[in-house]
Protein backbone atom coordinates (compact mmCIF):
# COMPACT_ATOMS: atom_id res chain seq x y z
CA UNK A 1 0.00 0.00 0.00
CA UNK A 2 0.99 3.63 -1.09
CA UNK A 3 -0.28 6.69 0.44
CA UNK A 4 0.74 10.43 0.32
CA UNK A 5 -0.15 12.78 2.84
CA UNK A 6 -1.27 15.96 -0.04
CA UNK A 7 -1.31 18.29 2.82
CA UNK A 8 -0.49 17.92 6.13
CA UNK A 9 -2.24 22.03 7.40
CA UNK A 10 -5.26 22.39 9.05
CA UNK A 11 -7.59 25.64 9.64
CA UNK A 12 -5.29 28.02 8.92
CA UNK A 13 -2.58 26.52 6.33
CA UNK A 14 1.22 27.80 6.97
CA UNK A 15 2.16 30.55 6.33
CA UNK A 16 -0.74 32.00 7.17
CA UNK A 17 -0.78 35.42 4.32
CA UNK A 18 -1.86 37.66 7.35
CA UNK A 19 0.26 36.52 9.69
CA UNK A 20 4.00 37.57 10.69
CA UNK A 21 4.67 35.17 13.68
CA UNK A 22 8.36 33.64 13.40
CA UNK A 23 6.75 30.26 12.10
CA UNK A 24 4.47 32.09 9.63
CA UNK A 25 8.01 34.11 9.03
CA UNK A 26 10.58 31.20 8.55
CA UNK A 27 7.86 29.33 6.36
CA UNK A 28 7.87 32.08 4.09
CA UNK A 29 12.00 31.75 3.45
CA UNK A 30 12.64 28.28 3.41
CA UNK A 31 9.32 27.18 1.99
CA UNK A 32 9.22 23.14 1.41
CA UNK A 33 8.33 21.30 4.09
CA UNK A 34 8.02 24.06 6.03
CA UNK A 35 5.15 25.03 4.55
CA UNK A 36 1.66 23.12 5.34
CA UNK A 37 -1.48 23.32 2.80
CA UNK A 38 -5.01 22.01 3.86
CA UNK A 39 -5.18 18.54 4.94
CA UNK A 40 -5.89 15.73 2.54
CA UNK A 41 -4.75 12.07 1.20
CA UNK A 42 -3.88 10.14 -1.56
CA UNK A 43 -3.84 6.50 -2.00
CA UNK A 44 -1.86 5.87 -4.83
CA UNK A 45 -2.69 2.08 -5.40
CA UNK A 46 -6.40 3.33 -6.40
CA UNK A 47 -5.56 6.41 -7.41
CA UNK A 48 -8.23 8.26 -4.83
CA UNK A 49 -8.05 11.57 -2.76
CA UNK A 50 -9.37 12.31 0.61
CA UNK A 51 -10.49 15.50 1.24
CA UNK A 52 -10.46 18.97 -0.50
CA UNK A 53 -9.65 21.81 1.42
CA UNK A 54 -9.36 25.16 -1.12
CA UNK A 55 -5.52 24.37 -2.18
CA UNK A 56 -6.38 20.94 -2.94
CA UNK A 57 -5.59 21.44 -6.52
CA UNK A 58 -2.29 23.60 -6.09
CA UNK A 59 -1.57 20.83 -3.77
CA UNK A 60 -2.32 17.50 -5.98
CA UNK A 61 -0.15 19.88 -8.76
CA UNK A 62 2.91 20.17 -6.50
CA UNK A 63 2.90 16.76 -5.20
CA UNK A 64 2.37 15.27 -9.20
CA UNK A 65 -0.70 13.85 -8.51
CA UNK A 66 -1.80 13.74 -12.27
CA UNK A 67 -4.70 11.47 -11.87
CA UNK A 68 -7.87 10.84 -9.64
CA UNK A 69 -9.99 8.08 -10.49
CA UNK A 70 -11.67 8.03 -7.16
CA UNK A 71 -12.94 10.84 -4.45
CA UNK A 72 -14.30 11.26 -0.92
CA UNK A 73 -14.66 13.67 1.45
CA UNK A 74 -14.90 13.16 4.92
CA UNK A 75 -17.27 15.21 6.75
CA UNK A 76 -18.97 18.92 5.40
CA UNK A 77 -16.44 21.45 7.23
CA UNK A 78 -14.81 23.97 4.84
CA UNK A 79 -11.40 23.07 5.64
CA UNK A 80 -12.40 20.00 3.76
CA UNK A 81 -14.63 20.68 1.54
CA UNK A 82 -14.27 24.10 -0.42
CA UNK A 83 -11.75 22.94 -2.97
CA UNK A 84 -14.28 20.65 -4.37
CA UNK A 85 -14.50 22.50 -7.42
CA UNK A 86 -11.30 19.86 -8.16
CA UNK A 87 -14.20 17.94 -9.74
CA UNK A 88 -14.66 20.23 -12.63
CA UNK A 89 -10.78 19.77 -14.15
CA UNK A 90 -11.05 16.20 -13.04
CA UNK A 91 -14.57 15.73 -14.85
CA UNK A 92 -15.72 18.24 -16.80
CA UNK A 93 -14.73 18.91 -20.26
CA UNK A 94 -16.32 23.05 -20.57
CA UNK A 95 -15.33 23.45 -24.27
CA UNK A 96 -17.91 20.01 -25.14
CA UNK A 97 -20.01 20.50 -22.41
CA UNK A 98 -19.64 17.20 -21.44
CA UNK A 99 -19.30 15.42 -18.46
CA UNK A 100 -17.35 12.00 -17.74
CA UNK A 101 -18.05 11.37 -13.97
CA UNK A 102 -15.29 10.18 -11.61
CA UNK A 103 -16.43 8.16 -8.37
CA UNK A 104 -17.30 10.06 -5.35
CA UNK A 105 -17.65 7.98 -2.42
CA UNK A 106 -18.90 8.86 0.88
CA UNK A 107 -21.21 8.11 3.52
CA UNK A 108 -24.88 9.06 2.76
CA UNK A 109 -25.38 11.18 6.08
CA UNK A 110 -22.04 13.19 5.19
CA UNK A 111 -23.30 13.57 1.58
CA UNK A 112 -26.71 15.45 3.18
CA UNK A 113 -24.07 17.27 5.42
CA UNK A 114 -21.96 18.28 2.38
CA UNK A 115 -24.97 19.59 0.31
CA UNK A 116 -26.80 21.22 3.32
CA UNK A 117 -23.67 23.35 4.03
CA UNK A 118 -22.18 23.81 0.74
CA UNK A 119 -25.61 24.84 -2.08
CA UNK A 120 -26.14 21.63 -2.81
CA UNK A 121 -22.94 21.20 -4.18
CA UNK A 122 -22.60 17.95 -4.74
CA UNK A 123 -26.28 17.28 -6.95
CA UNK A 124 -25.01 20.10 -8.85
CA UNK A 125 -21.86 18.09 -10.07
CA UNK A 126 -23.66 14.81 -10.33
CA UNK A 127 -26.79 16.43 -12.15
CA UNK A 128 -25.91 19.29 -14.11
CA UNK A 129 -22.09 19.25 -14.61
CA UNK A 130 -22.39 15.52 -14.42
CA UNK A 131 -18.65 14.81 -13.52
CA UNK A 132 -19.30 12.93 -10.47
CA UNK A 133 -20.87 9.89 -9.49
CA UNK A 134 -21.87 9.45 -6.18
CA UNK A 135 -21.82 6.20 -4.43
CA UNK A 136 -23.20 6.27 -0.95
CA UNK A 137 -21.75 3.60 0.99
CA UNK A 138 -19.72 2.30 4.04
CA UNK A 139 -17.42 0.48 2.42
CA UNK A 140 -15.10 -0.33 -1.04
CA UNK A 141 -12.60 -2.88 -2.31
CA UNK A 142 -11.32 -1.76 -5.59
CA UNK A 143 -8.96 -4.82 -6.23
CA UNK A 144 -7.30 -6.02 -3.28
CA UNK A 145 -8.23 -2.80 -1.01
CA UNK A 146 -10.68 -2.34 0.81
CA UNK A 147 -11.58 0.86 2.47
CA UNK A 148 -14.05 0.62 5.67
CA UNK A 149 -15.63 4.64 5.94
CA UNK A 150 -16.62 4.54 9.54
CA UNK A 151 -18.97 7.45 11.11
CA UNK A 152 -17.28 8.86 14.09
CA UNK A 153 -20.37 10.34 14.73
CA UNK A 154 -20.40 12.92 17.62
CA UNK A 155 -22.02 16.10 19.13
CA UNK A 156 -20.26 17.45 16.71
CA UNK A 157 -21.45 15.93 13.98
CA UNK A 158 -20.52 13.43 11.21
CA UNK A 159 -17.37 12.44 10.74
CA UNK A 160 -15.86 9.92 8.46
CA UNK A 161 -13.13 7.56 9.52
CA UNK A 162 -11.24 5.66 6.65
CA UNK A 163 -9.68 1.84 7.76
CA UNK A 164 -8.29 1.34 4.33
CA UNK A 165 -6.66 -2.55 4.35
CA UNK A 166 -5.07 -4.39 1.56
CA UNK A 167 -4.36 -7.98 2.78
CA UNK A 168 -2.66 -7.99 6.15
CA UNK A 169 -2.00 -4.17 6.22
CA UNK A 170 -4.16 -1.81 7.79
CA UNK A 171 -3.84 2.30 7.82
CA UNK A 172 -6.96 4.49 9.68
CA UNK A 173 -6.91 7.90 8.33
CA UNK A 174 -8.97 10.06 11.04
CA UNK A 175 -7.84 13.55 10.32
CA UNK A 176 -10.12 15.74 11.62
CA UNK A 177 -13.16 16.14 14.54
CA UNK A 178 -11.52 12.65 16.24
CA UNK A 179 -12.36 13.68 20.02
CA UNK A 180 -14.17 11.87 21.37
CA UNK A 181 -12.93 8.77 19.49
CA UNK A 182 -15.57 6.53 19.12
CA UNK A 183 -15.08 3.28 19.89
CA UNK A 184 -14.75 0.54 16.73
CA UNK A 185 -13.53 -2.85 16.70
CA UNK A 186 -11.80 -2.37 12.87
CA UNK A 187 -9.18 -0.23 14.43
CA UNK A 188 -7.44 -3.25 16.38
CA UNK A 189 -4.01 -4.10 15.06
CA UNK A 190 -3.95 -1.35 12.73
CA UNK A 191 -0.14 -0.50 10.96
CA UNK A 192 -0.41 2.79 11.06
CA UNK A 193 -3.13 5.47 12.90
CA UNK A 194 -2.95 8.85 10.91
CA UNK A 195 -4.55 11.07 13.30
CA UNK A 196 -5.34 14.92 13.24
CA UNK A 197 -5.54 17.78 16.29
CA UNK A 198 -2.84 15.92 18.71
CA UNK A 199 -1.36 18.67 20.79
CA UNK A 200 2.25 18.29 20.79
CA UNK A 201 4.10 20.05 24.13
CA UNK A 202 0.39 21.72 25.20
CA UNK A 203 1.98 25.48 24.41
CA UNK A 204 0.09 27.49 21.58
CA UNK A 205 1.71 29.91 19.54
CA UNK A 206 1.04 32.99 21.91
CA UNK A 207 2.90 31.43 24.53
CA UNK A 208 -1.01 30.19 26.41
CA UNK A 209 -1.52 26.86 27.51
CA UNK A 210 -3.92 24.27 25.79
CA UNK A 211 -5.99 23.64 28.90
CA UNK A 212 -7.46 27.63 28.57
CA UNK A 213 -8.26 27.36 24.44
CA UNK A 214 -11.59 27.43 23.87
CA UNK A 215 -10.86 24.30 21.56
CA UNK A 216 -9.00 22.25 24.32
CA UNK A 217 -11.81 19.50 24.34
CA UNK A 218 -11.34 19.27 20.45
CA UNK A 219 -7.69 18.12 20.58
CA UNK A 220 -5.59 14.84 21.96
CA UNK A 221 -3.01 15.47 24.34
CA UNK A 222 0.20 13.02 23.55
CA UNK A 223 -0.93 10.81 26.27
CA UNK A 224 -4.71 10.17 25.10
CA UNK A 225 -3.39 9.47 22.00
CA UNK A 226 -0.52 6.65 23.57
CA UNK A 227 -3.63 5.48 25.19
CA UNK A 228 -5.58 4.94 21.98
CA UNK A 229 -2.27 3.20 20.50
CA UNK A 230 -1.98 0.45 23.33
CA UNK A 231 -5.76 0.05 23.52
CA UNK A 232 -5.90 -0.79 20.00
CA UNK A 233 -2.19 -2.21 19.36
CA UNK A 234 -1.17 0.31 16.63
CA UNK A 235 1.95 -0.12 15.39
CA UNK A 236 2.68 3.89 15.13
CA UNK A 237 0.92 7.12 14.60
CA UNK A 238 1.42 10.09 12.41
CA UNK A 239 -0.07 12.94 13.55
CA UNK A 240 -1.84 15.45 10.65
CA UNK A 241 -4.08 18.40 10.66
CA UNK A 242 -1.07 20.45 11.70
CA UNK A 243 -2.54 24.15 12.41
CA UNK A 244 -0.72 27.19 12.47
CA UNK A 245 -2.19 28.37 15.64
CA UNK A 246 0.00 25.65 17.33
CA UNK A 247 3.40 27.38 16.73
CA UNK A 248 5.46 24.37 15.53
CA UNK A 249 7.96 24.14 12.77
CA UNK A 250 8.80 21.49 10.39
CA UNK A 251 12.09 21.24 12.53
CA UNK A 252 10.81 21.21 16.09
CA UNK A 253 8.42 18.38 15.16
CA UNK A 254 11.85 16.35 13.83
CA UNK A 255 13.29 16.88 16.98
CA UNK A 256 10.60 16.24 19.01
CA UNK A 257 9.76 12.90 17.51
CA UNK A 258 12.62 11.31 18.06
CA UNK A 259 12.00 11.29 21.95
CA UNK A 260 8.50 9.15 21.60
CA UNK A 261 7.60 6.04 20.66
CA UNK A 262 6.57 5.60 17.42
CA UNK A 263 4.49 8.51 16.90
CA UNK A 264 5.77 11.16 13.86
CA UNK A 265 4.21 14.27 12.24
CA UNK A 266 3.13 14.52 8.98
CA UNK A 267 4.66 16.98 6.20
CA UNK A 268 3.43 18.02 2.80
CA UNK A 269 4.59 14.87 0.73
CA UNK A 270 5.39 12.54 3.48
CA UNK A 271 5.15 8.99 1.51
CA UNK A 272 3.78 5.92 3.59
CA UNK A 273 4.68 2.95 2.26
CA UNK A 274 3.57 -0.81 3.58
ZN1 LIG B 1 1.72 32.61 11.93
ZN1 LIG C 1 -10.41 19.91 9.71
Amino acid sequence: MKLKIVGSGGMFLIPNPFCKCPLCEEARIKRGRYERLGPSLYIEDINMLIDTPEDISVACDKQGITSIKYLSISHKDPDHTRGMRIVEPLGYDCIADKGTPIQFIALPEVIDDINAWNGDGLNYYENILKCISINKTDYIKIGTLEIHLVNNKTHRGNMTFYVISDGSKKVIYACCDVKPFVPNELYFDADILIIGLVSDNGILKDGSTLDMAPFKDDMFTLNEIMEIKRTYRIKSIIVTHIDEYWGKSYAYYQDFEKTLDNISFAYDGMEIVL
